[in-house]
């Protein structure tokens, strides 16, 4: 090889060792190259855009939004607390009166009777209250205020029933739906307590299935389908004025379709005759069972209308084999001693209770938090 030859051949070793260099020097500046073939990019572009689920901040991690829950069942109970204390109702200042009595004379005895008969308790469970206390309290009296709070509040337990099953019976038979029957006079809470209690339901994680079997008020059917639309649960809607029984049944067959946990079942509560009350009732009873067991009849009581409530349970009582009550409306005016006359006078537990309009505002009835609220001061 010439000399040329050697000077043409370094010069090339050269250029390429420089744009070798600047290539590298290149590379770096950039930023670095995908080790795999780029893929779709609309992923993560679609997570990074601001959509209902950011700015509601519900969104789960399955991407579905997650379900509100209900209030926690002790934050329930202090409103129990401060709706039934001593100083707010008549019932719990009666029965705290007779603590802070000096002397348990006749006359503070009379107006112990008498306080607690106009408080809803029954003649019969008033009578049985103050035997009971008069015969405790004879050798002590109030002396020790503590012992005859303990003492008082034992003999009222007993009058509740500590021990009584108050558990909804939700569990269907054979695969099918369970089906709750909802009852009572028209304006008592019906509507509102199917709409509290699916939404309860649905936390739990069961399907609801809603029927709007009073036919008779168009804005019933509504007020429940708002409801339902509410908890995001379907209602079975039929014709104004159309037959109950078969919107009734279409909304178990619906549930059994759809393999619901549970159908609830609203009805009109018109006390037009007992006659008709029966035929009603009875047959939207029997249609239903012609495809699931009916595994619960509440019937809704309003709490504040006393003795007038009471006469209406009764008649309900007399056409359908109602398995528990409601006791709407224990807020408000309620003097809360209906809840050991209805029990008495039907042989049938309070199961729930309403205190009030809010989405959280039934609560399943429990014996001790319910005295220990009287009791509270
Ligand atoms: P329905 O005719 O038996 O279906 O009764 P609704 O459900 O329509 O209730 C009648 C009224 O009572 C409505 O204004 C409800 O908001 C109200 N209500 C229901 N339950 C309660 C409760 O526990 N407390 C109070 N204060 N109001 C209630």
């Amino acid at each position: 090889m010439d000399l040329i030859t050697w000077l043409i051949v370094g010069v090339l070793a050269f250029a390429v060792v420089v744009a070798g260099t600047m290539f590298l020097a290149r590379r770096r500046a950039l930023p670095p190259a995908p080790k795999t073939p780029a893929l779709p990019t609309t992923e993560p572009e679609a997570r990074a855009e601001p959509g209902p689920a950011a700015e509601g901040g519900q969104e789960s991690a399955t991407g579905t939004a997650t379900l509100e829950r209900p209030e926690a069942p002790s934050t329930r109970m202090a409103r129990l607390r401060r709706r039934l204390a001593g100083s707010n109702n008549p019932l719990a200042r009666g029965l705290l009166s007779i603590l802070s009595s000096d002397r348990l004379d006749a006359d503070v005895w009379d107006d112990f009777e008498a306080t607690l008969i106009t408080s809803d308790l029954g003649v019969g469970p008033t009578q049985e209250l103050t035997e009971a206390l008069r015969r405790e309290l004879v050798v002590d009296g109030v002396g020790d205020p503590a012992h005859a709070k303990a003492v008082l509040r034992h003999e009222l337990l007993n009058l509740v029933g500590p021990n009584t099953d108050r558990s909804l019976n939700l569990q269907g038979e054979d695969g099918k739906p369970a089906v709750v029957l909802v009852v009572g006079v028209n304006g008592t809470g019906k509507t509102t307590t199917i709409g509290k209690l699916s939404r309860v339901l649905v936390a739990e994680d069961k399907s609801v299935v809603l029927g709007a079997a009073d036919t008779f008020r168009a804005a019933a059917a509504e007020q429940l389908q708002t409801w339902g639309d509410r908890v995001g649960v379907p209602t079975v809607r039929g014709p104004e004025g159309g037959d109950p029984a078969a919107v009734a049944y279409q909304a178990v067959q619906r549930g059994i379709d759809e393999g619901a946990d549970v159908v609830i079942v609203d009805t009109a509560g018109r006390l037009h005759t007992k006659t008709g009350l029966m035929d009603e009732l009875g047959k939207i009873k029997r249609v239903i069972e012609k495809l699931a067991p009916v595994t619960e009849v509440l019937l809704l009581l309003d709490a504040t209308t006393g003795q007038n409530g009471l006469i209406q349970a009764r008649v309900f009582a007399e056409v359908v084999q109602i398995t528990g009550i409601v006791l709407s409306k224990l807020d408000g005016s309620a003097k809360g001693g209906i809840v050991v006359q209805v029990q008495r006078e039907l042989g049938v537990p309070v199961k729930l209770i309403g205190l009030g309009e809010g989405v959280d505002d039934l609560v399943p009835f429990e014996a001790e938090a319910f005295v220990d609220a009287l009791l509270s001061e």
